[in-house]
């Protein structure tokens, strides 16, 4: 599904990913954590190219993604990205937020674009807010909206960028809970958090980045009880 093939970025003289190769299959569900500033952020953001890569290269289903011809927008719109802050449109309503690229990037009608919106309002316990603002809900119902968008778009990939890390801690349970569903579903996932609970639960793999590397790629079970690279352990050792 995405291929990292010796991907190396910099931002001016900062290598911020160095010589990164990874593959990520079809339906895995994968955590990266590390340290703030190793670049875990830029990883995901390679992946629908919120940011150029400057050797290597990245396959998402069978496409160069970083090679020429590629209708960016086109192929944005099958990837579905939830970042740290909702982004939500604030002019519009809830529902207005979820049928809006659907309608327009997909060409369904209103009609089908709501029916398909609310189903996915119900989905993560937010149907009745459908006509609100966003500046109407809370910051974890804000979030779940931001997720029902980017799934109006039935898109085979998710990323996200530390989802619950702006939210206060009473609504960060109800985010995860309705990405837990998700992983139930074998969408592919990748996911930067620093929830390890849900790194040990329902992660596939854990990678681990320290100054632009993957240092370590294990299950959960093996890089939370046996870590083997000296910066995992001491990661963990500080988060613990
Ligand atoms: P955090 O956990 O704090 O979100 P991160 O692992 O996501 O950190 P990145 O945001 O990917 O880290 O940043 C990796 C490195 O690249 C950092 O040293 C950062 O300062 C640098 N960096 C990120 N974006 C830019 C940019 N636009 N210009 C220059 N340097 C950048
Ligand atoms: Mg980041």
């Amino acid at each position: 599904m995405i291929e990292f093939d010796k991907v190396d970025k910099w931002y001016g003289d900062y290598h911020a990913l160095v010589d990164v190769s990874e593959t990520i299959a079809r339906g895995e569900v994968v955590v990266v954590c590390g340290p703030s500033g190793s670049g875990k952020s830029t990883l995901i953001r390679t992946i629908n190219r919120l940011e150029p890569i400057q050797s290597g290269r990245i396959v998402v289903d069978g496409k160069d993604i970083h090679g020429r011809g590629i209708d960016l927008n086109e192929f944005r719109s099958h990837i579905g990205f939830v970042f740290q802050q909702f982004n939500l449109f604030p002019h519009l309503t809830v529902i207005g937020n979820c049928t809006l690229a659907p309608i327009q990037l997909r060409g369904l009608s209103r009609a089908q674009a709501t029916e398909r919106a609310m189903a996915l309002l119900e989905r993560v316990g937010l149907a009745n807010k459908a006509d609100a603002f966003p500046s109407e809900l809370s910051g974890g119902q804000q979030q779940r909206v931001a997720i029902a968008r980017a799934l109006a778009m039935q898109p085979p990939l998710m990323l996200f960028d530390e989802p619950t890390s702006a939210l206060d801690p009473e609504m960060v349970g109800e985010v995860l809970l309705v990405m837990r569903d998700l992983t139930r579903e074998g969408m592919t996932m990748v996911v930067v958090t620093h929830e390890m609970g849900f790194a040990r639960d329902v992660a596939d793999r854990v990678l681990f980045m320290d100054a632009g590397r993957v240092l370590e790629r294990a299950t959960p079970d093996d890089f939370f009880n046996r870590p083997q690279h000296p910066r995992a352990q001491q990661f963990l050792a500080d988060i613990r």
